[in-house]
């Protein structure tokens, strides 16, 4: 196996394979097999966001994954810009469609004309949705596991409000459903108010949430939308208020996707293989029985008993009893990263205790068989523990203060004043190639200058070197140009979770502008 502090490129992928998380020899470069074991993971952490977002009344939708053309008919011209990223379906049988149908890549264009239908009264808001779906996407930069894919496992949540201030306690919410998947994962990461230039095109602020990787560049992992009415206007989602006054909603999304399977890779992994949270393991904990000729039934019942014993008090256990060595099966299982490893043979048998080893430290000893679950439970809690500090402490060692332009350091995440004007951030972008992640969502405490122009400043940026540059310097340019104008105001369409059709309005209404953008930032 590769090492990860060597080449994090290589080791990412030995662990991928090696611990069988997804088999990427499928003919379609960048669509993956979920084997089994990664495939439990995903399912994991989907079962755990559906109960949180059950739990906030948000209902579970399923769309299809088809949407018609004629969708977009008043975009044609737009269409021709998505070519290059969108799957089409163009035949049924041997029949050419009259109507051709795109593959979602995102949800967007097939939930707004239906939640147009659905929303009638301010009774039926707040409209509360969520979906688990896959989404396509023609990658055609490298692709990556789990990372950079084209058939992507995706979680978007679509909301619906009858005011700017409620779609705002929907953000807080989702801000703190967030806040309990990441604890469940183990994960820190940052919420940083993207940039005007690379918000999602339209949205009134987009929150991004990112966590570092082991090569020093950072992971959007999934982001958190306020849309305003930008999006209802368009697509004609009004309600009738109290008084019968028609008014447009106010509406947020989330999404997150299966990056959150390559952030636990990239934080937690280690030269031995893969290390999953308890939160989230397929098997939190792996019985090992220690056989000898003349007990081996007796041990071997023994095993069976406390599996039991473990799976009744509500753990998922896994009992490997195959016929092989079992310094075969820790290897294997390590490499598996099953957070707890038990032993117990028959000398143990007799001092009345289990053998544990822990995947995250190593560390070994022995727990009283008569206190085996409620042992267990406490140290699958302190791994958890653990494993969340450790990479706590990781990444808040990856940023870093800076106040000068002199040697940048290129594997941390920059912490500086800026004034928040788009010359100064683009000319610092442009000059010393940092993405500028944007600006704390949490107010933080902070006194500088503007790096570039020396402006006093009181809220610090972020920039770090990203694991997905989300567009060509070219691409980036045409945002710029068309943010910068100060009489257009927001965003008329939207289709593509890598590219958007983007049409800008002036204040009085009057389209001035149509034009794709390539954006890459969406939801994943
Ligand atoms: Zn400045």
């Amino acid at each position: 196996m590769s090492m990860k502090e060597d080449n994090f490129s290589d080791w990412y992928l030995d662990i991928v394979e090696k611990a069988n998380l997804s088999d990427k020899r499928y003919p379609i470069k960048g669509m993956n097999v979920w084997t089994p074991y990664g495939w439990k993971i995903m399912r994991q952490i989907d079962s755990f966001i559906r109960e949180e977002f059950d739990a906030t009344e948000h209902d579970e939708v399923c769309f299809p994954l088809l949407i018609p053309e004629t969708e977009f008919a008043k975009e044609k011209d737009h269409i021709k810009g998505f070519d290059s990223e969108v799957y089409w379906v163009t035949h049924a049988g041997l029949d050419e469609l009259d109507v051709r149908l795109v593959v979602r890549p995102t949800s967007e264009t097939a939930m707004y004309p239906m939640f147009s239908l659905w929303v009638r009264s301010h009774q039926d808001l707040p409209l509360k949705t969520y979906q688990i779906v896959n989404t396509f996407r023609y990658e055609t930069k490298q692709t990556r596991p789990f990372i950079r894919v084209r058939e992507i496992h995706f979680f978007e949540s679509h909301t619906c409000h009858v005011s700017e201030e409620d779609a705002q306690k929907q953000v807080e919410e989702d801000i703190e459903i967030l806040a309990k998947i990441a604890k469940k994962i183990c994960l820190p990461y940052t919420l940083l108010v993207r940039t005007e230039w690379d918000k999602f095109p339209g949205a009134h602020y987009t929150v991004g949430i990112d966590t570092s990787m082991p090569n020093g560049r950072t992971l959007q992992m999934g982001s958190i939308h306020h849309y305003r009415t930008n999006f209802s206007i368009p697509y004609n989602i009004t309600y009738e208020d109290e008084n019968g006054e028609h008014k447009y909603v106010h509406q947020t999304t989330f999404g997150m996707s299966e990056r959150l399977v390559g952030a636990l890779i990239g934080v937690h992994g280690d030269d031995k293989g893969l290390v999953v949270p308890p939160g989230i393991a397929p098997f939190q904990i792996v019985i090992i029985p220690i056989l000898s000729k003349k007990n081996t039934e007796e041990v071997s019942a023994a095993c069976v008993a406390l599996r039991d014993v473990l799976v009744n008090a509500g753990f998922r256990v896994k009992l490997d009893d195959r016929n092989d060595r079992p310094g075969s099966k820790y290897y294997d299982w390590e490499i598996k990263g099953v957070p707890l490893r038990l032993e117990l043979g028959a000398r143990d048998m007799e001092n009345g205790v289990v053998a544990f080893a822990r995947r995250d430290t190593g560390d070994k000893g022995s727990i009283d068989i008569n206190d085996v679950v409620p042992g267990v439970r406490m140290l699958l809690d302190d791994i958890s523990e653990c494993m969340y500090n450790k990479a706590n402490e990781i990444q808040k060692s990856r940023i870093q203060d800076v106040d000068s332009l002199e040697d940048l350091p290129q594997d941390k995440i920059l912490r500086f004043g800026w004034c928040g004007c788009e010359e100064c951030g683009h000319k610092f972008e442009d000059t010393y190639g940092f993405k500028i992640l944007g600006t704390p969502y949490h107010p933080e405490k902070f006194e500088g200058k503007c790096i570039m122009c020396g402006k006093p400043v009181d809220r610090p940026a972020y920039a770090a070197h990203t694991m997905s540059a989300p567009y060509s310097e070219a691409q980036t340019r045409s945002i710029r140009r068309f943010t910068s104008s100060t009489d257009q105001i927001g965003m008329m369409d939207i289709f593509s979770g890598s590219i958007r059709s983007v049409m800008f309005c002036r204040c009085d209404g009057i389209a001035v502008h149509q034009m794709h953008i390539f954006y890459g930032h969406g939801f994943a």
